[in-house]
């Protein structure tokens, strides 16, 4: 009991007898903290592109005569600032849609192989040609939630993009191990000092802040992976060597997996 907080109330009840009412603040005040925390990061997130855009729209007013390339550079610089606003806000509202109760997730058949031609045809725009990139899908299909998977497995995919210098080789495979269906994205980048590794996940942990938002970063990204892993009962695992490159490994329950007898009768 020693870290624990506990409020502890006597009510008088029918005059004579009393009840004793106790609560554990500790796991309140912690929720209270995290929620605190969230609001002051994604504000300050926010506050930072709202400055920009402002500042440009100060000078559109007062120097109504600028020339037109230098009008045209700080439109571009807007369009950058307002598309991480929207990047954003997009994913702390799948972070809350993820973590509410009133949107269960809806386990479907995933087409697996599709879903990941998907995600590396994203990913090769992403890259523009800069590393090679490689799919390999061994593992069968799956049950779960598509939509969620889609967005788990493209964060870590452009993750991988993101984090791994020019040349470099990004390997997404999916495969069964020893009977359970697993996703795995392996890179050749900057990869991650081992003291970093396990406040990844935590919404807005970031190695390095200029880097995560030079290339469009959120910081939630890992958050949003969490979330959604959690709600198959997935585990992600994460080996990574500096300037190695890093492994991200989800291990999905083998009950997930959808039989080709099941399959049939699916068709
Ligand atoms: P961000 O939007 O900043 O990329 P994420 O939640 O996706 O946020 O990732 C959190 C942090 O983890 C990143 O800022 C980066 O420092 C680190 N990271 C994630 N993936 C990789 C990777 N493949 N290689 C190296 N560092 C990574």
């Amino acid at each position: 009991l020693r870290d624990r907080k506990l409020i502890v109330q006597i009510i008088p009840f029918e005059n004579r007898r009393q009840i004793l009412v106790t609560h554990d603040a500790t796991e309140s005040e912690r929720i209270e903290m995290m929620r605190r925390d969230f609001i002051a990061n994604a504000s300050h997130e926010l506050r930072t592109p709202l400055t920009v855009i402002n500042g440009f729209l100060e000078i559109a007013g007062a120097q109504p005569n600028l020339d037109v390339q230098t009008r045209l550079s700080h439109l571009r610089l807007m369009a950058e600032q307002g598309k991480r606003m929207q990047n954003l806000v997009e994913d702390m509202l799948t972070l809350t849609r993820l973590e509410s109760v009133e949107y269960p997730l809806r386990p479907e058949h995933v087409p697996v192989a599709s879903l990941l031609e998907q995600i590396r045809q994203e990913a090769e725009a992403l890259s523009s040609g800069r590393h090679a990139i490689s799919l390999s899908v061994e593992g069968p299909d799956i049950q779960g939630g598509i939509d969620e998977l889609r967005s788990a497995f493209g964060n870590l995919v452009s993750n991988a993009v993101r984090y791994t210098p020019e040349h470099g080789r990004i390997d997404i495979v999916w495969r069964l191990h020893e009977g359970a269906p697993q996703f795995l994205v392996r890179d050749t980048g900057i990869g991650i000092r081992p003291e970093h590794i396990a406040r990844l996940t935590e919404r807005f942990y970031r190695v390095d802040k200029g880097r995560s938002r030079e290339t469009q970063g959120t910081g939630l990204g890992l958050a949003i992976v969490k979330h959604v892993l959690l709600r198959h009962d997935a585990v992600l695992s994460i080996e990574s060597v500096p300037d190695k490159g890093s492994t991200f490994t989800v291990t999905f329950p083998a009950r997930l997996v959808i039989d080709s007898g099941m399959r049939a009768a699916a068709a």
